[in-house]
This record gives C-alpha cells, structure tokens and sequence, in this order.
C-alpha cells in the first residue's frame, strides 16, 4: 500500500493553493534545497573538479537513468539522462530513421506537442527532400501505418486533451509493417504504469520536470531498447557519448549501449534536484498511483459537469484512454485559468481553448479536488472571468 498522505508531506506546497499543474512544472520536494546546498557547498565547493570522480558526477546520467527506468519498464542499463526533451526526440528519430533506410517518412498525430512535430521537421529538412513528415488524427494512426513508414513517432499521452495511446497495440502494429517506434513519455512517466520492454518499444524519451519534479529545466531522458543500443548511430557525436571521451581521440567512435546517446557535460545541479525527486518514488506502487489519479479525476469530472455547464469535457471520458490530466473548453478558458489562478487554483491554459488541469495523487487529494471545483465553480457560476486585467495574456500561458 502507498501512503499518499506520506508523499505529500514530502513536497513543499504553499499556503493557500491547490496546484493542479504537476503536469507542467512539478512542485518543489522539501529535500531538494538541502540537497542541492550540499552538492553546492560540499562537492562544487569542496571538490572543485575532482568532484567528477569523487562524487560521482560522471555516472549520475546514468545512475539516474536506472531510477526512471523502474518507472517505465525499461531494463538496468537502457536510460540516459541529459539535455531537454527536444533534443531527445531528435535523437531517437535520427537514429531510428537511419535504421530503417529504405523508408523516409515519420509518422505522427496532428495532437502532438509542437516541438516533436517541429523537430523532426527539422530534421526531414536537414536529410532532405526525401524525408517528410505525416500527420494523420490520433485516432486515424492504427490505419495510417503503411509500408512507406519509417518511424512511428507519437506522445502516449496527449498534452492537450489528455488522450491516451495504446502503446503496445500500436507499437505491435507498427511492427508488424516493418516501423520503428519512438515514444515520447513526457506525460506518462510518473503518471501511470509504463513498459517500454514489456510494449516492446524501439526507443522512448521523456521529460523529468513535469511528474518527476526535477525543477525548471530538468534533464530529459532517452531510452534505447538492448537490441538497438549498439547498432542506433548517434546523430549528436558529443565527446560524453565517444567511448573513451577522456582518449580524446581525433575520431568519433561510438560508446557502448546507452552511453552513446550522452552529447556534453551533464547539468549537475539540475541532476542532484531530480536525484533527490527520485527519492519520494521509492515507496510509490505504480498501480496504485494510477487507481488513486483515476478516481481524483473521475471526482473532478463529476463535480464540473454538475456544477459548470459552461465547460465541455475535451479529456477522453473513459479512464483507460486518458493520461492523469482533465481538460475543459471554454472560449474565455484563458482569462477563466487566470481568476482561477488569482483564486489559488492553478491549472494552465492551451491555445485555442483547452483549461487543463493536472492529476497528480503524489501531493493532490480529494480535498484539494473539491476545493478546485469549488473555486471553478464560482468562477464560471459569477462571470468572474470577465475583466481586462485576466484577459491580457502572458508570455507563458
Ligand atoms: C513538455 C513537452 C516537451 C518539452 O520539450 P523541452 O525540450 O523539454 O522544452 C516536448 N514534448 C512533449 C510531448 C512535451 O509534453
């Protein structure tokens, strides 16, 4: 059994505010400043360089890898840290393309995070006029898997409506045309069981600062499957990813398994921030995480549909194809977001119209729930969103 009332007690969580935006930026655990106090003091400050040997600042990357991958399924030795998600999935797609040479498209949904879509855009660009890009409706992607397919590239769960893949359906269908699969796990890993081994997947990225609480800008990870970890090229030949970066050889050769995929020097404090999230993760049972975030977002659902029927339901009703996120349409959902916000209920806002609100039972409960269908309520019920001053948008929405 996991205490969850534990878990929560173990994240700082101000005063006043129901945060339902772990989806985006995950909140502050307590034992991260005197965590990161101490890799400041005792090992920058003490160590200076040798803190690279003696604190163990070269393996972290890795070391960390193996802490997320209990999280995913993945096998001992498959996940790498470093760098930001972006970066990752042009990674695997470069890889996985040039795997699969005799085929030049990737495969994606038209719901996919922007970046994904503009990265291997990018890349299509840079291989040239060969290569494309197709995007076909999330739920038209099983039909849209053709011979001419290189790499299925999809994010399991959707960041905007929080509709979920079948991972391994999709990932055996793929297969079985001879496609390569990356999944991007950004809104999977520490939301709900995942096994990339299990599923079979090629390779699978995802970000540490949402569910996994690493701080802004938090290290991204990429996990390559065992059967590819020493065949997949590195597109970014970084120094950490030769085998011997310290022979420092004038020739690139590729590491062994997953170090390969390390580019440059790892952020060592944002590194020591995630190591110390990791921590809260130990006494976690995923599946019953996944029970505790179905029922805080059935609670959720219920409570808005019965007292806000301004808002329509853009999150897949049925729990087993929904991530741990609910999303609402409201025309004036951006200045709603900010009375709410104003209200101490934090949730973020998607263009063009998508309310989200994230789930996340590590540190939310049935309290913080009823307090958030209260505080929208009261917002929709009394037009409270109706001021130019909520109306004016910010930088970051
Ligand atoms: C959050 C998110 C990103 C962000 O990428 P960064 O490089 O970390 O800024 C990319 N893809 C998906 C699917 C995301 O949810």
């Amino acid at each position: 059994m996991t205490d969850f009332a534990a878990t929560k007690a173990m994240f700082h969580l101000p005063d006043n505010v129901t945060y339902l935006d772990g989806n985006s930026l995950g909140p502050l655990p307590k034992a991260t400043a005197a965590r990161l106090a101490r890799t400041v003091t005792d090992e920058w400050g003490e160590m200076l360089i040798t803190g690279w040997n003696r604190a163990g600042w070269m393996n972290l990357p890795r070391r960390l890898g193996d802490r997320i991958g209990c999280l995913i399924g993945a096998e001992p030795g498959t996940v790498v840290l470093g760098d930001t998600l972006s970066i990752k999935v042009y990674q695997a797609l470069a890889s996985a393309l040039e795997m699969n040479p005799d085929r030049k498209i990737i495969l994606s949904d038209t719901g996919n995070f922007p970046s994904d879509l503009y990265m291997a855009e990018g890349l299509c660009k840079t291989l040239g006029p060969d290569y494309a890009l197709r995007t076909v409706a999330p739920e038209d992607v099983a039909d849209a898997l053709s011979n001419d397919v290189a790499v299925l590239m999809l994010t399991e769960v959707d960041y905007g409506t929080g509709r979920k893949h079948n991972m391994k359906a999709l990932t055996d269908a793929a297969h079985d045309k001879g496609i390569l699969c990356v999944w991007d796990l950004a809104h999977s890993a520490g939301a709900l069981p995942v096994d990339v081994a299990g599923c079979n997947a090629d390779f699978a990225v995802g970000c540490t600062y949402k569910y996994l609480n690493s701080g802004p800008g938090g290290p991204a990870f990429i996990y390559v499957a065992p059967r590819h970890a020493d065949v997949a090229r590195p597109a970014l030949s970084g120094w950490l990813g030769h085998e011997a970066p310290f022979a420092f050889e004038r020739h690139y050769r590729p590491g062994v398994g997953i170090d390969r995929m390390r580019v440059g020097t790892p952020p060592i404090l944002q590194m020591a921030a995630l190591d110390a999230a990791m921590d809260i993760w130990d006494g976690v049972d995923m599946n019953a995480l996944r029970a505790r975030s179905i029922a805080l977002c059935e609670q959720f659902i219920e409570g808005v549909e019965a007292r806000c029927p301004a808002l329509t339901l853009a999150s897949p009703r049925d729990p087993q194809n929904r991530g741990s996120q609910v999303s609402f349409r409201f025309t004036e959902g951006y200045a709603a977001m900010q009375a709410l916000i104003a209200r101490g209920v934090i949730g973020d806002f998607r263009a063009p119209d998508i309310m989200r609100f994230g789930f996340t039972p590590l540190y939310i409960d049935e309290t913080d729930v009823g307090h958030a269908i209260d505080a929208i309520a009261d917002v929709m019920k009394n037009d409270l969103w109706d001021t130019p001053e909520y109306k004016k948008r910010a930088a970051v929405t």
